[in-house]
């Protein structure tokens, strides 16, 4: 896991030991920045059948690890399309409904909401208004103003913010084996080091 985002991992951890944890969370980080990683990280521990140690290896997080588990559904735009349409959303919020494989709770994942279609948006909305039992709804934005506010005011938020550029200097630095810096790359991908190593790789192949 990425070091800047155990704070949002610290977050869920006093939601759940607090017995708060909400039906939807909207978590706000970037892709570039480990949104899935992050959204991904707090679904295991969720779903996970003991106590959510990272070292666990339980049936669910076996499955997580796997990335086979039964209870859990995610949504993202694919790099073709410009939105992320209602059919897409109505699937995926489906497990939902369904009866858990693991009698141990449910998750859907939706990535960059911001790309929600209308109709899609209202039938999220839908669903926020009158979650089913057991489940988690986790949306992830890097764009918090173009939510629709009733589903922001509907999810709990947790905020990772942007980590120091010297941080992620190093980070890249350490991620690509090398004593380049990575300033330049930095300033024109923005502080989204997960693209800069993905476009580093491609050019890589490319060659
Ligand atoms: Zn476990």
């Amino acid at each position: 896991m990425y070091n800047w985002l155990n704070l949002g991992i610290a977050n869920f951890c006093e939601m759940q030991k607090n017995n708060r944890v909400p039906h939807a969370l909207l978590l706000c980080v970037d892709m570039g920045l480990g949104a899935q990683e992050l959204a991904y990280e707090i679904s295991r521990r969720f779903l996970c059948l003991e106590r959510g140690e990272e070292t666990c290896q339980c049936r669910s997080c076996m499955q997580m690890s796997l990335k086979a588990h039964p209870d859990i559904s995610i949504i993202q735009k694919n790099a073709k399309s410009q939105g992320i349409g209602i059919e897409q959303i109505r699937n995926g919020l489906k497990v939902l409904d369904e009866t858990a494989a693991n009698n141990h709770g449910k998750v859907c994942i939706i990535h960059e909401t911001e790309f929600l279609t209308e109709p899609a948006a209202n039938s999220l909305l839908k669903t926020l208004e009158e979650p089913p039992r057991n489940s988690l709804i986790i949306l992830t934005t890097g764009n918090l103003q173009a939510l629709l506010p009733t589903i922001v005011s509907r999810a709990m938020r947790i905020t990772i913010p942007l980590p120091n550029v010297s941080v992620l200097n190093d980070f890249l630095k350490h991620e690509l084996k090398t004593q380049d810096d990575f300033y330049i790359e930095l300033a024109i991908f923005g502080r989204e080091p997960l693209n800069i190593i993905k476009n580093i790789t491609m050019e890589l192949v490319k060659k």
